[in-house]
């Protein structure tokens, strides 16, 4: 239970929901600050602005998914006032106040290293990451569904990256009854993928790789669908790119040749809300749970 900790969440989707729903469930004393449009009441919380928190008792403060922008605004579905994170805000907290967020950004790692805050970045965490996978996955299927007028099962698809995120859509492709194959860069991945029942290749060799794919799926948060590759892919082919913005497509050239090339980032959040929040309340109660044990043991 974290009952007597005191948690400040500024901001967030439909995700922030059941974190919330978590917390208090947990006991937590929480403070809701951009959430004054949302019609459902925890008992537990309150809703506060900004200026109206009670900064120097804050235990934690939980931010978004994207943490803030590089200005420092936290993104706010249900309220239409700013909120912005400051280093005069963090500076009045007290000193063991954590900061969560899913990641980081130039700004938030420097305000929190400056406010000398610690910072935990929940999609840095590999369980976050391979939980993640799965709504990630069904969203790419959903993806795969609406842009082709052929099935998966039967057809070529190539996954770039034997990653956290990678090893989940090729198996599950591969359950579809897609011929599947998985460029990587490891020799330990390409020998992964063999034992998956998968062909493996090196992505150094994507260029020869591509010359019957229906559908690639990358996961590679680098250039890696160059205009070279490119040039040698089919022009029905579709490229759902999963890595992080800008991805790792030229998209400009995929255009120009008539392929579709989308980069689809925050499946989870898009698919299944609910589950993606889950996935972070159940971490963060353990991590909060965690951070408050310490601090009971320090005090004590
Ligand atoms: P990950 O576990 O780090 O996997 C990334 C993979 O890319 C690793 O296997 C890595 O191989 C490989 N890689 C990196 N640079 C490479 C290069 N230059 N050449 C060949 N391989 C390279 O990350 P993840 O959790 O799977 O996430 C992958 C990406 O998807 C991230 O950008 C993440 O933000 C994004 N993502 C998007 C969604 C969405 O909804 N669209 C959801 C989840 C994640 P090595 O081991 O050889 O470095």
């Amino acid at each position: 239970m974290l009952t007597g900790m005191q948690i400040a969440v500024l901001g967030g989707d439909a995700r922030q929901l059941e974190v919330i729903r978590k917390l208090t469930e947990l006991d937590a004393k929480v403070f809701l600050t951009g959430f004054e449009q949302l019609a459902h009441a925890y008992t537990g919380a309150v809703k506060e602005s900004l200026e109206d928190l009670p900064v120097n008792e804050l235990d934690a403060i939980i931010l978004p998914v994207a943490g803030t922008n590089m200005e420092g605004k936290i993104e706010t579905i249900f309220s239409s006032s700013q909120v912005v994170l400051t280093e005069d805000f963090l500076n009045n907290t007290p000193e063991h106040c954590t900061i969560y967020s899913g990641i980081s950004n130039d700004y938030l790692s420097e305000l929190t290293a400056k406010a000398n805050r610690k910072l935990v970045q929940l999609f840095e965490r590999n369980d976050v990451a391979i939980y993640n996978s799965i709504p990630t996955v069904e969203g790419a299927i959903m993806m795969a569904i609406q842009h082709t007028d052929f099935t998966i099962h039967g057809s070529n698809v190539i996954v770039l990256g034997l990653g956290r995120t990678g090893m989940s859509v090729a198996r599950s492709f591969h359950a579809l009854g897609a011929k599947v194959k998985v460029g990587a860069r490891k020799t330990e991945h390409i020998a992964r993928i063999s034992e998956m029942g998968l062909t493996p290749f090196f992505t150094s060799e994507l260029e020869n790789e591509v010359d019957h794919v229906d559908i690639c799926i990358n996961t590679i948060p680098h250039k890696i669908i160059t205009a070279n590759v490119l040039a040698k892919m089919p022009s029905r082919t579709l490229i759902i790119d999963l890595a992080s913005k800008p991805g790792g497509t030229d998209f400009r050239y995929a255009e120009k040749r008539g392929i579709k090339a989308i980069l689809a980032p925050g499946l989870p959040g898009i698919v299944a809300p609910k589950t993606a929040g889950k996935i972070l309340a159940n971490v963060l109660g353990q991590l909060l749970y965690e951070e408050f044990e310490i601090g009971k043991g320090k005090q004590s």
